[in-house]
């Protein structure tokens, strides 16, 4: 089954509206070339840099999401966005329960779900993040803790929306500190994870999602991983700030 690859760049709390722009002008230059046809790329920013970075992406290969999104559609929640907001302003993907969402801002499996399923209604294209704590992998946990989160933040979907998910496999351990799953066991949890997409959702829709695997994925190891059987490119953070590491990092993996 060939997935094609997708490598999105979550900015977090980085980036003016004027340095988004400047970063997807670099970027625009460096990825022009059609041998960039097969691959996705997506960048991230905060909600107040996403109209500017749509405007700069317009009629490039660059994709733009979101890093939130919340499950109703209007009404009195302060401070949230709604599909619809982000759908009528140009975005495509959104990330949805990353790790720092679940640590910081209280995010459980239900609220994934909620979210998720708002983003499908409103046509968005969802990127789901999961991952283990540094304690739950030392402690041999690490299964039973994917596939609690995949259970809860898939229930209800059905397998023609989930064959258009992304999920994001990012072990909590080695998000932005420089620690990253060697690619062995990237992949053996990459594998556990399609095997109960199939479990839920059978074996067709499991061969279509694509997993991308994020924490300190940078230039100097995207090829290794990515070269994995069920990983399907990566979600990266701090190699995504600078036009020349994201640049590179996706040659890398592309194995250019
Ligand atoms: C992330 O925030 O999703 C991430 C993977 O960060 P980093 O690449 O900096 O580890």
């Amino acid at each position: 089954m060939s997935r094609k690859v997708i490598i999105a760049g979550n900015w977090k709390m980085n980036k003016t509206a004027a340095e988004g722009c400047e970063l997807v002008n670099a970027l625009k230059e460096k990825l022009g070339c059609s041998c960039y046809d097969n691959v996705d790329i997506v960048v991230c920013p905060p909600f107040t840099t996403l109209g500017a970075v749509v405007e700069a992406a317009k009629g490039s290969r660059i994709k733009v999401g979101a890093q939130n999104v919340h499950w109703a559609e209007s009404g009195a929640f302060t401070g949230e966005i709604s599909a619809e907001m982000l759908k009528t302003s140009g975005v495509e993907y959104v990330i949805i329960g990353h790790s720092e969402r679940r640590q910081y801002f209280g995010e459980t499996d239900a609220t994934v779900n909620s979210r998720l399923k708002a983003a499908l209604n409103a046509g968005l294209k969802p990127i789901v993040c999961i991952g283990e704590l540094l304690e739950e992998r030392e402690g041999g946990l690490t299964e039973k803790v994917l596939t609690t989160q995949i259970r809860g933040g898939f229930d209800g979907i059905t397998g023609e929306q989930m064959a258009n998910i992304v999920v994001a496999y990012e072990p909590v351990w080695a998000i932005g500190t420089g620690k990253t799953a060697t690619p062995d066991i990237a992949q053996e949890t990459h594998a556990h994870i399609r095997k109960e997409l199939e479990a839920m959702f059978g074996a067709e829709v499991a061969g279509k999602v694509r997993i991308q695997y994020g924490g300190s994925m940078k230039a100097d190891n995207a090829r290794e991983l990515v070269a994995q059987a069920d990983i399907d490119g990566g979600l990266i953070g701090g190699a995504a700030l600078k036009a020349d590491s994201f640049a590179a990092l996706i040659d890398e993996a592309m194995g250019k």
